[in-house]
């Protein structure tokens, strides 16, 4: 863990300015809840922001505290001291919404952890040791010193319990865990936070379950498990408030976990490892990106076709002794 750049801090340090904080696509607990958390803080300084992206936020996440706040946006206006986009490691990811900020404001911070951040802001500050981008955000709120308050907190600690899977992954360091014990101490309830992320199903969301788990297909080796779903067979809402693909990665002997998703023609491919394969490389082969253990990418489909390509990637990335799925 580095400390926080001086450029970053400097230009968050004043008392009244005005912040566009902006999402990236499908915005996930990670990118809102520190959009939120350094919003409001900035707001108890006296700062105007202005919170929003290309996407809506997941109906899952509408517990964030100030998540009302947080629009689609289709326009930029003009006039920000600042732009921030946390989580975001590429242009793309904000389907034109950078290029847009990049008018209205007169500086770009970029706060993110993925390895494979562009260096697109005029401020870069990028920490692939923190397990969430919510670890930064607590530091810079730290460097800043601005205080936490609960609804802070909860932001901050959302976003790194998903992240983390609710401190389960191998991201988890004790700087993750001191973090957290002291956002916990500032007022997020982490019973809360688990009861609104994983006990809000419907009835008919488990008897979904019940079919879609049906589908799990596992290699002849064990080391590779898929799930892959033709569109239009379980709902939307149902694939965005489920991590499905953390059931075949629940498989002992599993290594990657892969989950596709037809959706308008195209393969939605979430990935997830446990630290044999690099799945980065694995996703930058079809044009995606993320973590070592966490990566995604998108193909044209039709379904089986992307199917094949994508599990044959993940057998050449598999360790020798690995293959033979
Ligand atoms: P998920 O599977 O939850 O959509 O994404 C897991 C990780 O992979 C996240 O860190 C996310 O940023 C990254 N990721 C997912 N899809 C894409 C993609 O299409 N392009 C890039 N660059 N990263 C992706
Ligand atoms: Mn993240």
């Amino acid at each position: 863990m580095a400390g926080v750049p001086d450029a970053v801090v400097k230009a968050f340090d004043r008392r009244g300015g005005r912040a566009l904080m902006l999402g990236h696509v499908h915005p996930d607990a990670d990118v809102l809840g520190t959009l939120l958390a350094l919003g409001a803080a900035l707001e108890g300084r006296g700062w105007r922001v202005i919170y929003g992206g290309p996407h809506a936020p997941p109906a899952s996440l509408a517990f964030l505290p100030g998540i009302e706040r947080y629009e689609v946006l289709d326009r930029i206006e003009d006039g920000f001291d600042v732009a921030v986009l946390t989580d975001c490691p590429n242009p793309e990811r904000t389907e034109g919404r950078l290029e847009a900020a990049r008018r209205a404001a007169r500086t770009i911070v970029d706060i993110d952890h993925h390895p494979d951040n562009r260096l697109y802001g005029d401020v870069n500050w990028i920490d692939v040791t923190a397990a969430a981008t919510g670890e930064m955000i607590y530091r810079l709120l730290g460097a800043l010193g601005l205080p936490l308050t609960p609804a802070i907190a909860t932001n901050l600690l959302t976003a790194i319990h998903t992240d983390t899977g609710s401190f389960r992954y191998s991201n988890v360091t004790p700087e993750t865990l001191r973090i957290a014990a002291d956002l916990v101490q500032a007022g997020a309830e982490p019973a809360a936070i688990s009861s609104a992320l994983y006990e809000r199903r419907t009835p008919d969301a488990l008897r979904l379950l019940a079919d879609t788990l049906g589908r799990v297909e596992l290699s002849a080796d064990g080391r590779i498990a898929w799930l892959a779903l033709p569109a239009g067979l379980v709902p939307d809402h149902f694939v965005e408030s489920e991590e499905l693909v953390n059931y075949p990665r629940s498989i002992a002997s599993v290594q990657v976990a892969c989950l596709l998703r037809e959706h308008g023609g195209r393969v939605k491919v979430s990935l997830r490892g446990k630290g044999a394969v690099d799945l980065t490389r694995v996703a930058a082969r079809f044009g995606g990106g993320g973590h070592a253990n966490a990566a995604g990418c998108t193909l044209p489909g039709p379904l089986a076709a992307a199917t094949s390509q994508v599990l044959g990637a993940v057998r050449e990335a598999l360790p020798a002794a690995a293959r033979g799925a």
